[in-house]
């Protein structure tokens, strides 16, 4: 298991490629999640800088580029972004009400300001002390079970969930995505039927997943609970939240009517990202 950070995309989010074990999927994950201990240790994408001496956040455009450390080469970085030794909750890239009326301000307000946030405050609380302290999340998702990965798992997903909307987003799949819909379900509208039935059809709380295989083949995936096709060894791309707590504020009990204005807001750019063909 390798973590490797690609300093070139260290842009808005931080990209963390998450190397399986020899034979299973290579994955690039587009989830701004990111977990690194900084006593001691060098910036991933660059060995000359002390974590230590970089400020969280830093030359993101939130802080106006300062804050930037200088490598013991004396470079002055451009871009540097780490996460301390906690999981950190990111800002949404929108505003409250930028999803309404698909998802309100109220629901933004309980299920990412509540619900995700217990989620990534019980994470940071088992893993202290322990082995996992020190793991990047996704391998905390596939190492673990029990309290600790519905905890872990559950922060991973809402982030995927959330950063994969914008109300001005691309809204088809193009490129090699389309291609592979096209291929395996014949047309776009075919995978969009297929994702609600599958969310209409999962039996209490859980999730309705786009997943890729190693060959780049889609699977819809019907999870439960806190459940994740990381662990099955594929690579997630798109994920419907079918808890209550993600629609029933809006929706009550039509679940259907939500899974189906979802679609409004999916910013297929960042589910084209996800998809590493
Ligand atoms: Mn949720």
């Amino acid at each position: 298991m390798r973590l490797h950070h690609n300093q070139s995309s260290y842009d808005r989010f931080l990209w963390t490629t998450l190397q399986y074990k020899p034979g299973l999927l290579p994955t690039t994950h587009h989830n701004p999640l990111c977990h690194t201990r900084s006593e001691g240790m060098n910036h991933p994408g660059h060995p000359d800088v002390l974590l230590s001496d970089c400020k969280v956040g830093a030359g993101l455009p939130e802080s106006g580029g300062q804050n930037l450390p200088t490598t013991r080469s004396g470079t002055k970085l451009k871009y540097l972004y780490y996460c301390p030794m906690k999981f950190t909750q990111p800002i949404l890239p929108y505003a409250p009400d930028a999803l309404s009326p698909v998802i309100s301000p109220m629901t933004i307000d309980y299920h990412y300001g509540k619900h995700e946030k217990a989620y990534i405050d019980n994470l940071n609380r088992l893993i202290e002390d322990t082995p996992y302290e020190d793991m990047p999340l996704e391998r905390i998702i596939i190492e673990s079970d029990g309290v600790l990965f519905n905890n872990a798992s559950q922060a991973w997903n809402h982030i995927f969930y959330f950063f994969q909307f914008q109300p001005q987003g691309q809204k088809a799949p193009g490129g090699k995505l389309m291609e592979q819909i096209e291929k395996q379900f014949g047309s776009f509208e075919e995978l969009q039927k297929k994702m609600e039935e599958a969310g209409a059809g999962v039996f209490g709380s859980g999730w309705v997943w786009l997943a890729n295989n190693v060959n780049g083949e889609l699977e819809i995936i019907k999870a439960s609970n806190a459940e994740n096709p990381l662990t099955r060894g594929l690579n997630p791309i798109l994920v419907f939240d079918v808890w209550e707590h993600a629609y029933y504020l809006d929706y009550q009990n039509r679940r259907p009517e939500y899974l189906k204005k979802l679609w409004d807001i999916v910013d297929w750019s960042v589910i084209e990202s996800r998809y590493p063909f």
